[in-house]
C-alpha cells in the first residue's frame, strides 16, 4: 500500500455481537481500504472509542449490558467522540424517528437484514463527507469561524456555541448549520439542503431535512417552538436569520 492510502486509511469501529456480522462486515470493509476494530459491548465499544476515536462507528442496538441508544448517547455526549458519524444498526422502522431523531444523533441507520453492498456504499458516502468537511484538510476563508447572535460556528475547530456554552451536534447537523449560517438572510430549499448535506443517499427525503431542522433547533434556540434564528418559510425552505 502506498504512502497516500496508508495516511487516508481510516478506523472504523463496528459494535456487534453477533460474530458473523462482525466478520461480514469487516471482510467488505477492509477490502474498501478501512482499519477495523470490533467490539462486542456497550461498555468495550466506549473504551475503545474514548480511547482511539474512530472515523465512523457501526453500532448495532441489541447489545448484551448496555443497548445501542445508550451506547450512542454516550459517544455524542463526550466532546471526544461527539462528531464522529454513527450509523446505527437494526433499528426498528418505528424507533427509527427516535434514532436519527437526533436525541440521539445517529447519522444514518439500516435495518436488519441489511445489503451489504449498500452499507458499504453508505460508509464510503459517509466518510467522503467528513473528507470533504474535515477543517485540517482545508483551509480557506470557508473555514473562518461564523458569527451569529449568539450562535459561533467553528468549522476549523469542528465546534459550535450558543452564549459561549459548546452544544453537541451530530455530523450532519453541524453540515446543515454550517449551509444555513454561510447563507444567512438566504432562503435554502428543503431540496437544496437534501441535495447538499445528503446527496446520493438513498432512503432520505425532505422530511429528513424537516428532523434534523428540529433537533438543531431544540439546541439552538431559546423557545424552539418560536424560533429566533431558524426561520421556516412556508412550503420552500428554511433561512437562517441574518441578525
Ligand atoms: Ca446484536
Amino acid at each position: 500500500m502506498n504512502k497516500d492510502l496508508d495516511r487516508k486509511q481510516r478506523l472504523i469501529l463496528i459494535v456487534e455481537d453477533e460474530e458473523d456480522i462482525v466478520r461480514l462486515l469487516a471482510f467488505h470493509l477492509e477490502k474498501e481500504g478501512f482499519r477495523i476494530h470490533s467490539a462486542g459491548s456497550g461498555p468495550a465499544a466506549l473504551d475503545y472509542a474514548f480511547g482511539n476515536i474512530p472515523d465512523l462507528i457501526i453500532l448495532d442496538i441489541m447489545l448484551p449490558e448496555m443497548d445501542g441508544l445508550e451506547v450512542c448517547r454516550r459517544i455524542r455526549s463526550n466532546p471526544l467522540t461527539t462528531a464522529v458519524p454513527i450509523l446505527i444498526l437494526s433499528a426498528r422502522r418505528e424507533e427509527l424517528d427516535k434514532v436519527l431523531g437526533l436525541e440521539l444523533g445517529a447519522d444514518d441507520y439500516m435495518v436488519k437484514p441489511f445489503s451489504v453492498r449498500e452499507l458499504v456504499a453508505r460508509i464510503r458516502a459517509m466518510m467522503r463527507r467528513l473528507e470533504q468537511s474535515r477543517p485540517a484538510e482545508k483551509v480557506s476563508s470557508k473555514d473562518k469561524p461564523i458569527r451569529i447572535g449568539a450562535i459561533v460556528l467553528n468549522p476549523e475547530r469542528y465546534e459550535v456555541k450558543v452564549k459561549n456554552e459548546p452544544q453537541a451536534l451530530t455530523h450532519k447537523e453541524f453540515m446543515l448549520l454550517q449551509l444555513l449560517m454561510a447563507n444567512a438572510g438566504k432562503v435554502l430549499t428543503r431540496e437544496t439542503l437534501l441535495d447538499k448535506i445528503w446527496g446520493y443517499e438513498t432512503g432520505v427525503d425532505t422530511r429528513t431535512v424537516d428532523v434534523h431542522i428540529r433537533s438543531l433547533r431544540r439546541k439552538l434556540e431559546e423557545d424552539p417552538s418560536h424560533p429566533f434564528y431558524i426561520e421556516t418559510i412556508r412550503g420552500v425552505g428554511y433561512r437562517f436569520a441574518d441578525r
